[in-house]
């Protein structure tokens, strides 16, 4: 058998490009070497969001999907992606003003179509002192909008469930292991139960996330691997005692830092860390478990954590390689392809588990010419998501 689509990953790129072939009627196999939401798809900041701070990169584009698609994954998976109120805290020593805050809040309420979840305010300073112990000296404003957070693997392990269920088909865990590209399709090696199998593909797509190089240099052939660096991104999980949720600035270099309760704990996050070595070995690092702790003690100077309350976890994210700081780095996901206009090898890097449906669709759109036409079964604007 020929399959329309092999697909290596199974992180929500994976899943969302399963789905999104399912639904278009293809046949689909997806390799998975560890277990579905299990890599950077699980080690997120959990946030179905806009991206406000893309704004001052003119991410404009990303920043309309991305809350386009909010808006989309609020009414399909109900039971997964929540509303929540975001604070964002102004101080004097604030790199961004009131003013500016409130611009930027205006432009994501224009981006988001001024629907509902686009309204924002500035709390009354009468208010301040409800905030979680907020500190109140030199505080100048605090605005409060809207976001949405979920739990990243179980939408992954939901969106695969969904891909099945149109037809789509799992190999797990299986690892692919290399590829013979030719003119009308590829041929795909994985290794599952320490057995060698092939199976022959129209089209292999690699999802693999931070292990996408590895994956293409396994590729015969030999192609093009685009220039990526991968930064680590690291989390901190602590007893909660937040009832609200918090993007604030790192005082030390301004970076963004999430004070979010989720799940019963406090998620503190993240840090940009230029990451060397397995994508497998990333993890916290003790210099960044202190950023995010010195950032938690300079805002909330009456939160005591003790050491041994907390735990930590690391994700990576693929950005295009630059000099400088990832911070304001594109987050638009990267496509690379043998062959722009007939691809049989496609790779999908990076991007935002917020705008997995968008980035699927798009997927299949740039792999039109290399797959032959079937008959559409389902639309995934339009398939409920229900918890794994
Ligand atoms: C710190 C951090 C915070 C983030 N926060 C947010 C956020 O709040 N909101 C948001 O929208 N986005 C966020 N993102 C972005 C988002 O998490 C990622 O873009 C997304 O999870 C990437 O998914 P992926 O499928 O490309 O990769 P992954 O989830 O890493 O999936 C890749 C999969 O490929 C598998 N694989 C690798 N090699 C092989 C092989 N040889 N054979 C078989 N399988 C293989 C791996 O096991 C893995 O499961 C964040 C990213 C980071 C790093």
């Amino acid at each position: 058998m020929t399959y329309d689509l092999v697909i290596v990953g199974g992180g929500i790129q994976g899943v969302g490009v399963a789905q999104a072939a399912a639904a278009a009627g293809h046949s689909v196999l997806l390799l998975e070497q560890t277990g579905v939401g299990s890599g950077t798809s699980r080690k997120s900041s959990k946030l179905i969001h806009g991206g406000l701070r893309y704004l001052e990169t003119a991410q404009f584009s990303l920043v309309r999907e991305s809350l386009r698609e909010r808006a989309l994954l609020l009414e399909l998976a109900p039971e997964l992606v929540k509303r929540v109120a975001m604070h964002i805290p102004v101080y004097r020593s604030s790199s961004r003003s009131p003013a500016k805050i409130a611009v930027g809040l205006w432009l994501y309420r224009l981006l988001a179509g001024c629907g509902e979840d686009s309204e924002f305010s500035r709390l009354h300073r009468s208010s301040w002192t409800s905030l979680d112990g907020i500190r109140t000296d030199d505080l100048l404003a605090v605005y409060r909008y809207v976001e949405a957070q979920m739990d990243d693997q179980a939408l992954t392990q939901a969106v695969w469930q969904s891909a099945e269920s149109l037809g789509a088909e799992l190999a797990m865990p299986a690892e692919f292991t290399g590829a013979e590209r030719h003119a009308s399709g590829c041929e795909v090696r994985y290794r599952q139960n320490g057995r060698e199998s092939s199976v022959a593909a129209r089209v292999l797509v690699n999802c693999a996330g931070p292990w996408g190089r590895e994956v293409l240099k396994g590729i015969e052939p030999a192609m093009h691997v685009p220039a990526i660096e991968l930064v680590q991104g690291s989390h901190l999980l602590l007893p909660n005692r937040f009832q609200h949720h918090f993007y604030l600035e790192a005082p030390e270099d301004r970076r963004a830092v999430f004070a979010l309760p989720w799940q019963g704990q406090l998620l503190l996050g993240t840090t940009e860390t230029p990451f060397r070595g397995p994508p497998e070995n990333a993890s916290c690092l003790s210099e960044e478990r202190e950023y995010l702790l010195r950032a938690l003690r300079y805002y909330f100077p009456d939160q005591a954590v003790e050491p041994e309350e907390v735990t930590s976890f690391a994700g990576l994210r693929v950005l295009p390689s630059a000099v400088g700081s990832a911070f304001g780095r594109s987050r638009e996901v990267l496509f690379s392809a043998d062959d722009a206009g007939q691809p049989r090898v496609l790779s999908v890097l990076g991007g935002k588990l917020t705008t997995y449906r968008a980035t699927a669709l798009e997927v299949m759109e740039r792999l039109a010419a290399s797959l032959p036409s079937r008959r559409s079964v389902a639309d995934t604007a339009n398939i409920h998501l229900t918890p794994p």
